[in-house]
């Protein structure tokens, strides 16, 4: 008798959003990695993982990255720089057509030479971590010493270079006071992006690192201070109630200079290229919803943060993983979230982060703890943002 196929979650195919269709693909090229940083997701350690992809994969993975034709490609570790074959990676990639963001990590393989030989190979982007102002607050987040100074002279190697630059800072209890002054550092460097990762709590050590809900709806009207006073682009990952947020506080301004009827009139955003919210996309990353991970050993995944493997490129094309999984597809659909993201007015454009929600709670549909938003009362903001106190230092 044939046995029936069991799937674990309730399966409703969503039509894709034309952001949703062309993914941002991240790509954690290897584990390898001379760093112990604190908070590190991976658990990175001085070799690769046994299943790591071979250089041979690794071409066969761009061609299938290519196939998505995604509208972001970001290769990162470990340290990728820990792999010998980086260059020839990135010029594959550029011979594809693709324009890959590198993630580094300040080891001893960041050196002006590396840097140089990786932009004559065709890198165009390259991307730092800077989690504090000063070494102390920096390599306090990190828990390592010496990578804030070797930090600074690599971005002024890449500015040397031509490379555009970008920067991201993984938000803690211990340096989300400092992030105006953050601001101040990186303002004269020129980036073109700052990515803001609210922390999602992977090992029980860094559970009591993160802020609470309040804290973080603080920090977003600290961003809006920031964006309105500065040329780069701010993006939040991990935490899409930043767009409930914008929404929140467009809808607000809007209803002060009586300029609008509802909030009625934000529908539509995100599959018309030219509507007024379009930015919104950008603002955040979610889940499986325009972005997706592969792993070292090729595992997709929804996020980096999500363990949880919705099948290996390996076995199975990423473009049919990415489109039919069971996994993303259910975490697509809002109608399988619960408590109360299931209920919020704002779950199609937000939906909470599924990896917090899973490391917390234990249910990849459970309420991501980090927003403290009541369904039911989405107006006005001041009730939802501009009461709590300013997140600690
Ligand atoms: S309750 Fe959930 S869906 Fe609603 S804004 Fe918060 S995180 Fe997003």
């Amino acid at each position: 008798m044939p046995v029936r196929k069991r799937r674990r979650w309730p399966i409703n195919e969503v039509l894709m959003t034309s952001s949703e269709s062309h993914p941002i693909v991240m790509w954690e090229l290897t584990r390898a990695c001379d760093m112990h940083c604190r908070n590190c997701s991976i658990g990175a350690t001085g070799t690769p993982g046994a299943n790591e992809l071979t250089t041979y994969e690794v071409y066969k993975t761009i061609d299938q990255i290519d196939v998505l034709a995604p509208r972001e490609f970001i290769i990162t570790g470990g340290d990728p720089l820990a792999r010998e074959d980086i260059a020839q990676i990135i010029n594959y990639a550029r011979r594809r057509g693709l324009d890959p963001a590198l993630v580094v990590s300040p080891t001893h393989q960041l050196t002006a030479d590396a840097i140089t030989r990786l932009e004559r190979n065709g890198l165009t982007r390259i991307i730092f971590n800077i989690d504090g102002s000063s070494p102390a607050i920096h390599e306090g987040v990190k828990g390592t010493t010496g990578t804030f100074g070797i930090t600074l002279h690599a971005m002024r190697w890449a500015e040397q270079a031509g490379l555009s630059i970008e920067v991201n800072t993984l938000i803690t209890r211990h340096n989300a006071g400092d992030l105006r002054a953050i601001a101040d550092l990186i303002r004269p460097m020129g980036i073109k992006r700052w990515n803001l990762y609210f922390l999602v709590p992977i090992t029980a050590s860094n559970q009591s690192a993160m802020i609470t809900a309040s804290e973080a709806e603080s920090l977003f009207g600290t961003f809006d201070e920031i964006q309105r006073n500065e040329t780069f682009a701010l993006r939040v990952v991990e935490a899409p109630h930043y767009r409930r947020y914008l929404l929140q506080r467009n809808l607000q301004t809007r209803i002060d200079n009586a300029t609008v009827g509802s909030w009625e009139d934000f529908r539509g955003y995100e599959t018309d290229d030219d509507h007024p919210q379009r930015d919104l996309v950008a603002s955040a990353i979610d889940n499986a919803r325009g972005f997706v991970f592969i792993s070292h050993a090729g595992d997709v995944r929804a996020s980096e943060f999500l363990l949880a493997s919705a099948g290996n490129l390996r076995y199975r094309p990423l473009s049919q993983i990415y489109r039919g999984s069971d996994l993303l597809v259910a975490l697509r659909d809002p109608a399988n979230l619960t408590g109360r993201c299931g209920r919020c007015e704002f779950r199609h454009i937000c939906g909470g982060s599924r990896a917090r929600a899973w490391v917390t709670e234990g249910n990849i549909f459970a309420d991501d703890p980090l927003c403290d938003y009541e369904p039911g009362v989405a107006m006005p903001l001041q009730a939802a943002a501009h009461g709590h106190a300013e997140a600690s230092s």
